[in-house]
């Protein structure tokens, strides 16, 4: 856990800033979905999870609907979560290659992963209040893990941009694989999301997507070497 984390995690878990956000996931974990109909949902916002010393810090969207709201996990029981698992599993940041629910022991290490939302929204589009409203903790998490960070990776516009927003950086360009050296030595890598829109069209591909991974690793790795 990170420092503090504990109580972030509680913050987070608790949280009601965004009704239409908190209505969406609890109707969500009522209606549920025919292929998950017996499973208990866990319909509440989620903290992000992983390595408190990370070197790699993961930001994505938003949990999704039946995947992570479900789970109680970001990325964790749905295809986004699959793709991130397994680019994880093959460059050394996780023990497995699959994350299908909270106790299914897999494990991070020396990366962390996060949402700017912690909340699962319609249509997997948050509001620009809904971003705002909690940025605040997108924030927190950034600086618990200041101190060990080397690279960010950021799945997708909206993440690429709150970060930058969070830690105070403009007019960078957002692209696939698009590296971006920091203040303090860090490194941005901002990604496609791998969403099913995007791999299923192609837009993004395995190979496109490992090469995110890879790059994040060997940067993590020449630094280790000074
Ligand atoms: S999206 Fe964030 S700020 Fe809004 S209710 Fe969920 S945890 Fe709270």
């Amino acid at each position: 856990m990170l420092d503090d984390d504990d109580d972030l995690q509680n913050k987070v878990i608790k949280c009601k800033e965004c009704s239409r956000l908190i209505r969406y996931i609890e109707s969500i974990g009522q209606a549920k979905v025919k292929r998950f109909t017996n499973e208990n949902y866990w319909a509440k916002p989620i903290p992000g999870y992983g390595d408190p010393k990370a070197t790699l810090l993961i930001i994505g969207l938003a949990p999704a609907a039946h995947g992570g709201n479900r789970t109680g996990r970001i990325f964790t029981g749905d295809s986004s979560g699959d793709w991130l698992a397994k680019a994880l599993f093959e460059t050394g940041f996780a023990n497995q290659p699959m994350s299908i629910s909270k106790n299914d022991g897999y494990a991070l290490k020396d990366a962390y992963v996060t949402a700017v939302v912690k909340c699962a929204p319609p249509q997997n589009i948050p509001t620009p209040s809904e971003i705002t409203n909690c940025s605040q903790y997108l924030q927190t998490e950034i600086k618990l893990l200041e101190s060990t960070t080397k690279v960010i990776v950021t799945l997708g516009k909206i993440a690429f941009d709150n970060y930058c927003k969070s830690v105070g950086m403009k007019r960078l360009i957002f692209g696939h694989n698009a590296i971006y050296k920091l203040k303090g030595g860090k490194t941005l890598i901002s990604s496609y999301h791998p969403s099913r829109r995007n791999t299923n069209t192609k837009t993004l591909t395995w190979e496109m997507w490992m090469e995110v991974f890879k790059t994040a690793k060997n940067i993590i790795k020449s630094s280790d070497n000074y």
